[in-house]
């Protein structure tokens, strides 16, 4: 797997004067000044009540294509531009492939994005829309990655799930929400996990901002997964260091669900490394949980609703005065066609 050695050297009396967005913490990036931006980052982290408990929810959903794959994709269009990189081919089930093509326009860098059949109009509606070459492949999630692989053969690969530079950008996730907190660790971290792009990267914030002696310790993770399509969470029962071959059913948790995750062993060592666990919610879960969202005022999408069924899930175990953190990680206009067959389903 592609990792980067790199030594942060960011201390916190560095963001003074800076603006709030995630460039606000450039020397733990590595990458030039020249940044390709939207003024993404910086979101806010609120405090919201579900079963009585209180979770501090960072709102994800409000970066400028409504998920939080700008972090990564910021980054590595940043870097893929200093390399003077002309054109890319990217695959994901909808938001990280919104999120490349979105910064690629930003970047001048043509780009093609490979989506599976099934995925949201609205996400390979915003795709075309930024000018990117669109293909739907027929067939799983994997055949997807497979046929993009095949494109990257004449070009560079620009993977939220291979490359580096995705994962240095989505560690400013930890960088927030500790100086959002002052500094400090929050006790535990409620996340996704499909590729684990947004885990992957909060874990690594963590650990550098630990090994700098900015907070005292790495919070433990809790990663969530779709029953529907669970790999990491069977390995993690098993004990097991890599993921489980799966049969998966369908779910409308459609952006986390990965059935064979390629850093799925990284994520397994960092949710064991925290001591944390996983967590595995049913599609009745993440629908309660998507109305309740809405029903608060909050519009998230399905995927991002299934996060909070596990943080709910979590939280109902939970010692009294746990600080919990945990995300919206896209939007609900980003899968409006299906928040509307569920709405009709009611
Ligand atoms: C990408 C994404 C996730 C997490 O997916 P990973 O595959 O673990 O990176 C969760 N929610 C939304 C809305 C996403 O776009």
């Amino acid at each position: 797997m592609l990792d980067l050695r790199f030594e942060s050297s960011f201390q916190p009396g560095m963001t003074v004067g800076r603006p709030h967005d995630q460039w606000r913490y450039r020397e733990a990036l590595p990458v030039g000044d020249e940044v390709v931006t939207m003024g993404e980052g910086w979101t806010p982290l609120l405090s919201v009540t579900f079963d009585g408990r209180a979770l501090l929810i960072k709102q994800e959903q409000l970066f400028p294509t409504g998920s939080y794959k700008d972090r990564g994709a910021a980054v590595l269009m940043t870097r893929l531009r200093e390399l003077g990189v002309k054109r890319v081919v990217e695959d994901s089930s909808g938001n990280a492939g919104g999120a490349v093509a979105a910064y690629a326009a930003r970047a001048g860098i043509a780009c093609d994005i490979y989506v599976p059949e099934d995925t949201s109009r609205a996400k390979t509606a915003q795709i075309e829309a930024y000018g990117a070459t669109l293909h739907r492949v027929p067939g799983t999630r994997e055949d997807t990655a497979r046929a993009a692989l095949e494109a990257a053969a004449t070009c560079v690969y620009a993977s939220h799930v291979y490359s580096p530079w995705f994962l240095q950008g989505t560690k400013t996730f930890a960088y927030e929400v500790a100086e959002q907190l002052g500094w400090t660790t929050p006790d535990t971290l409620v996340l996704p996990v499909g590729n684990g792009t947004l885990l992957l990267g909060a874990y690594m914030g963590f650990m550098e901002l630990a090994r700098a002696g900015i907070v005292s310790h790495v919070p433990r993770i809790i990663a969530v997964q779709a029953a529907a399509c669970a790999p990491l969470a069977a390995a993690f029962a098993d004990g097991l260091d890599e993921p489980v071959e799966i049969h998966a059913s369908h779910t409308a948790a459609e952006g986390i669900a990965i059935a064979t995750p390629a850093r799925g062993s990284q994520v397994l060592a960092a949710v064991r490394a925290t001591g944390g666990l996983f967590v595995t919610v049913s599609e009745q879960e993440i629908v309660t949980s998507l109305w309740d969202c809405c029903r608060r005022g909050w519009f998230i999408e399905p995927t991002s609703a299934a996060v909070v069924a596990g943080a709910r899930r979590y939280a109902r175990t939970m010692a009294p005065g746990e600080t919990i953190v945990t995300a919206f990680t896209g939007h609900g206009l980003k899968a409006a066609g299906k928040v509307a067959e569920l709405v009709e389903s009611l």
